[in-house]
């Protein structure tokens, strides 16, 4: 039986993971997020020291990187670093800088893009990420582009960031959201944009709930689950 590809790109904080998450349990697919494997190999080169402004440096090091996804019993994905659980690790504000700046490197993004297929071509999947849509599942069978806008998507993440015992001043992290955004969407290598037949969903205006009916509305009728 083929696998259906559900791709979900959009900028920080639009609710992407949440969503993809739900949607994914919703139908039965495996969730992949993305962003956390950039994440990791963004930890693996902090951990290294390696100058980010020298990218033969950081390819150099990628081989003795060893990054894995499993999944526990409630379904949520870990990430595991040379065989160490990082899931919480990488979701540090330090950690989303460098995992933004390892991602605008090519030789990282062509060094992770076999990892992502392959596990499209073993599971039906929602995927979520900057360049799904467009880069690395092109024919997925739904595409979506989740936004929201940048004030809505800072006080999400200071919710988020206060409910994990983080908490960050809103102005820093409005800041920090729309450095990534600029970041993200200038970069030469697989910049964020919309692909032209992807789905737009804004939830500026929409609570958890509306979010998830329109999303799974949307794979419903692209797929005809
Ligand atoms: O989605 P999340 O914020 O966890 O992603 C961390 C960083 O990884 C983002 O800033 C983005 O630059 C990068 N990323 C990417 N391509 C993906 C997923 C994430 O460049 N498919």
């Amino acid at each position: 039986m083929s696998t259906i590809r559900v791709a979900v790109d959009g900028p920080s904080g639009a609710g992407k993971s949440t969503l993809a998450r739900a949607a994914a349990a919703a139908l039965g697919f495996l969730y992949v997020d993305t962003g956390a494997i950039y994440r990791t190999v963004g930890l693996f080169i902090r951990d290294r020291g390696v100058d980010l402004g020298e990218e033969a440096a950081v390819g150099a090091a990628l081989p003795s990187l060893r990054v894995e996804l499993r999944y526990d019993e409630a379904g949520r994905q870990r990430m595991f670093l040379n065989g160490r659980d990082v899931s919480g690790e990488i979701r540090l504000p330090e950690i989303s800088r460098y995992a933004s700046a390892v991602s605008a490197l090519p030789v990282v993004r062509a060094y992770l893009m076999e990892t992502q297929r392959e596990l499209a071509r073993k599971n039906s999947v929602v995927m979520d990420g900057r360049d799904i849509g467009t880069v690395v599942l092109p024919d997925a069978e739904v595409k979506v582009f989740l936004t929201a806008s940048a004030a809505v998507r800072a006080e999400r993440r200071c919710r988020e960031l206060a409910e994990r015992g983080t908490p960050q001043p809103f102005d820093e992290v409005l800041r920090d959201i729309e450095d990534r955004d600029f970041r993200d969407t200038h970069r030469e290598a697989a910049p964020l944009r919309r692909a032209e037949d992807a789905a737009l969903l804004d939830t500026s205006a929409l609570d958890f709930r509306q979010s998830l009916e329109a999303l799974l509305g949307i794979i419903r009728e692209r797929t005809g689950l």
